[in-house]
């Protein structure tokens, strides 16, 4: 799943995930928690995050070809977060030997209403649920598990800023990358979630065999 920061990728690759039964891979989450345990791979990362940047090619590479090893990837998988780049999309596809085709959706929201998203956005402690706010105002507390909402230190307005410019020279190009595929589908994340994940569902559906 492809999108600029503040899309709903998370939110939507997660529905997406439990509902066909396939592991949710995020890639932000992975680093996130890294962080959190302060492994080797944690402290690298850290800095990078914080800074809007993009952590290397070559360790965000690593991570996802380990990842795709696993058994419980056998049929099928959710992508969210990677690749980032055109160097990580070559070596996404090189990693896919006999699968079936990528299926890539693009969820396409405009840069007002990401700042907006991003700038209320909060993520439960517990149970890593994603809440946003229609009224402005940032929710404190949980829907899902009643856990405490926290903001990610990446989603201050400045840090949001930079992520939206490395999303611009970096990522975005990967439309360009993928949309001369037959199984590539492009979905107006602007509406509200439930309204999203239909046309997401919708788009996989039209394309995944
Ligand atoms: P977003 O809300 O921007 O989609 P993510 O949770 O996917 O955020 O990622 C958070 C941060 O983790 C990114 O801004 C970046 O620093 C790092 N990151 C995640 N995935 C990748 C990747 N594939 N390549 C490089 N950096 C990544």
């Amino acid at each position: 799943m492809l999108g600029p920061p503040g899309a709903g990728k998370g939110t939507q690759a997660r529905r997406l995930a439990e509902s066909r039964g396939v592991p949710h891979i995020s890639t932000g989450e992975i680093l996130r928690e890294a962080v959190q345990e302060g492994t080797d791979l944690g402290r690298k990362a850290k800095m990078v995050i914080e800074s809007g940047q993009l952590v290397s090619d070559e360790i965000m590479i690593g991570i996802v070809n380990d990842r795709l090893d696993k058994d419980d990837t056998r049929d099928g998988f959710l992508l969210d977060g990677f690749p980032r780049t055109v160097l990580q999309a070559d070596a996404l596809d090189k990693m896919l030997g006999g699968r079936q085709p990528l299926v890539v959706i693009d969820l396409s929201v405009n840069d007002d209403e990401l700042v907006r998203r991003l700038s209320t956005r909060r993520i439960c402690d517990s149970c890593g649920a994603i809440t946003g706010s229609l009224n402005g105002k940032p929710a404190v507390v949980c829907d899902t598990c009643g856990g405490s909402l926290k903001q990610r230190s990446d989603d201050r307005e400045e840090v949001v800023r930079q992520r939206l410019v490395v999303y611009r020279q970096s990522t975005e190009q990967l439309i360009g990358y993928y949309q001369q595929r037959p199984t590539f589908r492009s979905v107006d994340g602007s509406q509200d979630e439930e309204s999203v994940a239909a046309l997401v569902g919708a788009a996989v559906d039209g394309v995944a065999a």
